[in-house]
């Protein structure tokens, strides 16, 4: 009896080191905020905070990035979004198990749009600030709709760079946002299917 209840507390013992070891393996593959010419510093905090509790995962603010002029398109007036996601993913400094998202206020397209909140590819994502804020469409400032629609942003791109494609559900954050209506109703949130998906 007793030897047995030493083995049970033995395999408990390993199993609770394996899974603290797991966790540990887990921060480790921390995400990395990296600003893309001049950004508000403000929902840089917001979003290291909010991803952390989101994701898990460690959050640190990486060494910002200068204006993305290579990336501007004179005829459009607007920035080139895969020209700067794969600046940031020539960046040398980041561990191949970290996630990159870089964060631009400039308009941000890809040929077949018009314009894109943001964009994935592999370990690396960027958004654009520049829609989510009221002031774009003539309308009142309103700083805390601008920081849960970056975070919504944000936790999208991110979550592709997790592996997750897009969702059918309208409420997940992983359903792709067409237009600002589309952020503003699905919010930060994966469904039930995502959330096992990025498990
Ligand atoms: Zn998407
Ligand atoms: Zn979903």
């Amino acid at each position: 009896m007793v030897i047995r209840a030493l083995t049970l507390s033995l395999i408990f013992l390993i199993c609770s080191s394996i899974d603290l070891v797991a966790k540990e393996r887990d921060l480790k593959m921390a995400i990395v905020l990296v600003g893309v010419g001049e950004i508000d510093q403000e929902v840089v905090k917001v979003l290291k905070g909010d991803l952390n509790k989101i994701f898990g995962k460690q959050v640190w603010v990486g060494k910002g990035m200068p204006e993305p002029h290579y990336a501007f398109n004179k005829k459009r007036e607007q920035y080139l979004s895969t020209v700067i996601l794969n600046a940031l993913m020539n960046e040398k400094e980041y561990k191949a198990s970290e996630k990159i998202l870089g964060i631009v206020d400039h308009d941000l397209y890809v040929p077949e749009l018009n314009f894109v909140f943001g964009e994935a590819s592999q370990r690396v994502a960027v958004i654009s600030l520049t829609r989510l804020r009221q002031e774009f469409y003539n309308l009142p400032q309103d700083q805390s709709l601008f920081h849960k629609r970056a975070l919504t942003e944000a936790v999208h791109e991110l979550g592709h760079t997790y592996g997750l494609g897009h969702c059918g559900d309208p409420r997940c954050v992983m359903f792709f946002s067409n237009r600002l209506t589309d952020t503003d109703r699905k919010g930060s949130e994966f469904c039930t299917k995502c959330k096992s998906k990025l498990r």
